[in-house]
């Protein structure tokens, strides 16, 4: 893979910050090191002195004065060693990806960890995309991915798709107008990057299966370009086996993929990872050194303790419960749409995540709807016009999460949205 023709300038002319690479030679030194060189404040003088964290089911994760001052202080960009050597091997048995050595000096592929999944993701499209590229996905997406995307001045091209996600045949027909044998020639506009959510898309609740992401991969192969596997909900897909990730099948090192902790342990203290070809890596942790230094030292530190006192089998046996409850929701929340959508409204049962994408029969926009009407009956969902590239497009659909509102609430919210339905017919 010749990486150096997907990086944009900006990417390409980053360059080490001299004091961050001290300051990760520091941490490395042996405590007899005398280092007048990083910039560090004095822990000492900090207010924080320790901490205790009680946790669910299990011991408190604790930090005594000396957790407590290493928490408090700059840490490496990449991530603390203890974190991504323990996220490493999750991957590695998760995903088993072809190329994955992260070995220093001769590894493929590596990992960084990143302040949410939101963060990573954003590094990736500055990192890969130039005004005027042409970028493929498919829409509605995720807003958060528009809102990185859309002022990078390039064009979005959205490839059909349904609740299995991307349809191989549509974004075939979508490269056709491109020769295989000149998309690598300086000056083409074929397509670099193609962005997918493969599990319980946001907000479309589509998950891709494995068949499809088969014939993805090889028209990326085709085309030589990168894939950005988007994957916040890879924990809460529903039904095991889970699928195979993109990263699983990657022979070349063309995938980038986001993870996230914020559906599983928490989103607010935002933690997320890249996993991805060295190279291209290495471009997002210089630009976390420009950018937030590191995700804070005391949220990887927290996390980290709890993934080593728990192991793999206690992470994996925690996202079992966090499956259960949402599956759960998401079987209350199909039974109240019965109830009360099942004339106007129609919808496929998503297998993971934690959305279900509604769409109204006789109504051609819920835009008004949904933004003045529901609010004045007091239920809120988000309408579909804000996952589409061209939001002033009208959408027929709304969004409605069944993470946070106990079973009355959502089928109380349901009859309110179908009295607004027919008084709006
Ligand atoms: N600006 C200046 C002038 C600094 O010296 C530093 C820290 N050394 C920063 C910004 C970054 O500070 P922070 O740790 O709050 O990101
Ligand atoms: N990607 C998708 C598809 C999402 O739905 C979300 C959150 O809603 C994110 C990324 C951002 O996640 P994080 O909290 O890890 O930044």
């Amino acid at each position: 893979m010749n990486y150096a023709r997907f990086l944009t300038a900006v990417s390409a002319a980053r360059k080490p910050s001299p004091i961050r690479v001290l300051t990760e030679l520091q941490q490395r030194s042996p405590p007899t090191m005398i280092s007048l060189a990083a910039g560090a404040p004095n822990p000492d003088t900090f207010p924080f002195e320790s901490a205790s964290i009680k946790v669910r089911n299990g011991p408190a994760v604790t930090f005594d004065e000396k957790a407590m001052k290493r928490a408090l202080q700059y840490s490496a960009s990449s991530g603390i060693p203890e974190l991504l050597t323990w996220m490493k091997n999750l991957q590695k048995n998760l995903h088993n990806p072809p190329t994955a050595n992260y070995s220093p000096g001769n590894g493929q592929m590596d990992m960084c960890v990143t302040t949410g999944s939101q963060e990573g993701l954003c590094k990736v499209f500055e990192m890969l995309v130039n005004p005027g590229d042409n970028v493929l996905l498919d829409a509605p997406t995720y807003s958060g991915t528009l809102a990185a995307l859309q002022p990078l001045g390039c064009n979005l091209i959205s490839v059909a798709s349904d609740q299995h996600g991307i349809i191989p045949a549509a974004l075939k027909e979508v490269l056709s107008q491109w020769e295989p044998s000149e998309v690598q020639k300086p000056g083409s506009t074929a397509p670099k990057v193609l962005y997918v959510i493969p599990n319980g898309g946001n907000p479309t609740g589509a998950s891709m299966t494995t068949q499809r992401k088969k014939e993805v991969y090889k028209l990326a192969r085709q085309y030589d370009m990168l894939i950005i596997e988007d994957d916040p909900y890879y924990f809460m897909q529903f039904d095991k086996p889970w699928v195979p990730s993109f990263l699983s099948m990657d022979v070349d090192g063309r995938i980038i993929r986001t993870d996230s902790f914020s559906k599983i342990l928490s989103s607010g203290l935002r933690l997320g990872f890249v996993t991805g070809p060295k190279p291209l890596v290495e471009r997002v942790v210089l630009h976390i050194q420009a950018s937030t230094m590191h995700t804070s030292t005391f949220t990887q530190l927290l996390v980290s303790q709890l993934l080593h006192s728990w192991g793999q089998d206690g992470f994996l046996q925690h996202v079992d419960g966090v499956v259960e409850f949402y599956r759960k929701q998401r079987d209350t929340m199909l039974t109240s749409a019965d109830r009360w959508l099942k004339d106007v409204a129609e919808w496929h049962a998503p297998s993971a995540g934690m959305f279900l994408w509604i769409k109204l029969k006789d109504i051609a926009d819920t835009q008004q709807l949904i933004m003045e009407k529901a609010l004045e009956k007091e239920v809120l969902l988000v309408p579909g016009c804000v996952f589409t590239i061209d939001s002033t497009e009208p959408s027929s659909y709304v969004r409605a999460a069944f993470s946070l509102s106990s079973p009355e609430q959502i089928d109380e919210a349901f009859r309110r949205l179908s009295l607004l339905i027919k008084e709006a017919l």
